[in-house]
């Protein structure tokens, strides 16, 4: 038989072989096909690490005002919202590069110091593209495993950051466990950072940890590391439809060239406008994230009860061992209208990553999860 155009395509290019290979990104499940499945309308998206409260307010009115000009290319440099950061933060605004959602920045320092024969440290369970992205570029990955009791392995850390990777991505708090390093474990790993080294401290949910938890960007100001902080508005703010996220480099070097690995106008207008607006609503982030600790520590308390085993949480999601196959927990709750994630990274194929979600919905999940989980 003849063989189809597609098949004849498929096979025909010869593909950058490390692209070609990457694993796919476990996405959370959207909702037009969260209602196929389910036969559900109210569906409780628990999957993505989003904010239940949305977003404030003045992030709609800048949207709807007239500095929102759509028809204009935005700034490629986005100074606006740079220069406000630098404020906020006491750093330099040229020592700031602005992403499209901090992801970018992943993928502009694997570009930008990555290539075949560089090596990448990271942990497991980990952020996927923390793997994918340093895969892309050719490099190998090194994950060091979560330790017995659900938090960093301090040890194995130190030694993997000192055999001299290319890049360490770290994030604290930890997603997807939840565990945020202490001051003084943090100051230990940077200790152990040698010359040659890149030292990436993902801190997408630094809003939510615990008052006394370390401040990557201050730790690292001094320490004379060649380092980058990244931090997001997808989270805490509630802007992760809009993609903006942010790395504070160490030096103008750094930063220079990672702006140099990113797309020139990679920060729409909507995304600069509202991530201004959403920075000087501070007040309302603050109270967003004092409901959902507040609700995480219910609903921890709650699955506590059910008999399972939780990891610590300084985010705003629960990461926990369901005693089975996580993906069978997932879909029965797909049924009941709830999303979740399903860990499935090899050897934790058990856990399953659970987002603090609205009252409502974080007792939806917890009504479901006492009729699914045997009682022990
Ligand atoms: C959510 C998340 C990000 C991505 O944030 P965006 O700014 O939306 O790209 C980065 N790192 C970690 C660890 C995250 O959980």
């Amino acid at each position: 038989m003849e063989q189809s155009v597609e098949a004849k395509l498929e096979s025909s290019l010869p593909f950058n072989p490390h692209v070609a290979s990457l694993p796919a990104y476990n996405a959370g499940m959207n909702i037009a096909a969260a209602r196929a499945a389910s036969g559900r309308h109210d569906i409780a998206r628990l999957a993505s690490n989003e904010n239940p409260d949305g977003c404030s307010p003045a992030v709609m009115a800048a949207l709807a005002s007239s500095a929102f000009e759509p028809w204009r290319y935005a700034d490629p440099a986005c100074s606006a919202l740079r220069a406000a950061l630098g404020e906020r933060l006491r750093i330099e605004p040229s020592r700031i590069v602005v992403g499209n959602g901090s992801e970018e920045m992943i993928a502009a320092i694997s570009r930008a110091l990555l290539v075949p024969g560089t090596s990448v440290a990271t942990v497991v369970p980990s952020f996927g593209l923390h793997e994918i992205e340093p895969l892309a570029a050719g490099a190998s990955v090194v994950k060091v495993p979560m330790s017995a009791s659900l938090g960093f392995d301090l040890d194995a850390l130190e030694q993997a950051i000192a055999a001299g990777p290319r890049v360490v991505f770290l994030s604290s708090p930890w997603n997807p466990v939840g565990p945020g390093l202490d001051s003084q474990a943090l100051e230990r790993l940077v200790s152990a950072v040698r010359p040659g080294t890149l030292f990436v401290l993902d801190e997408a949910y630094f809003e939510f940890a615990d008052p006394d938890a370390p401040d990557g960007i201050e730790v690292l100001r001094e320490s004379g590391i060649a380092h980058v902080v990244l931090r997001t508005f997808s989270k805490a703010y509630g802007l992760a439809g809009l993609r903006v996220g942010y790395a504070v480099c160490s030096d103008h070097e750094v930063a220079r060239v990672i702006a140099a690995a990113k797309t020139p106008f990679n920060v729409n207008a909507a995304a600069q406008l509202a991530a201004i607006a959403a920075l000087e609503d501070e007040a309302w982030m603050k109270a967003s994230v004092a409901r959902i600790r507040a609700e995480r520590l219910r609903v921890a308390a709650a699955l506590e009860k059910l008999g399972l085993r939780l990891a610590p949480s300084q985010t705003n999601f629960l990461f926990f061992d369901c005693g089975g196959d996580s993906s069978a927990l997932a879909a029965s709750l797909l049924q009941e209208g709830i999303i979740v994630k399903a860990w499935r990274e090899k050897g934790y194929e058990c856990f399953l990553r659970a987002t603090i979600g609205s009252p409502a919905e974080n007792d939806r999940l917890i009504q479901a999860l006492a009729q699914l989980v045997p009682a022990k």
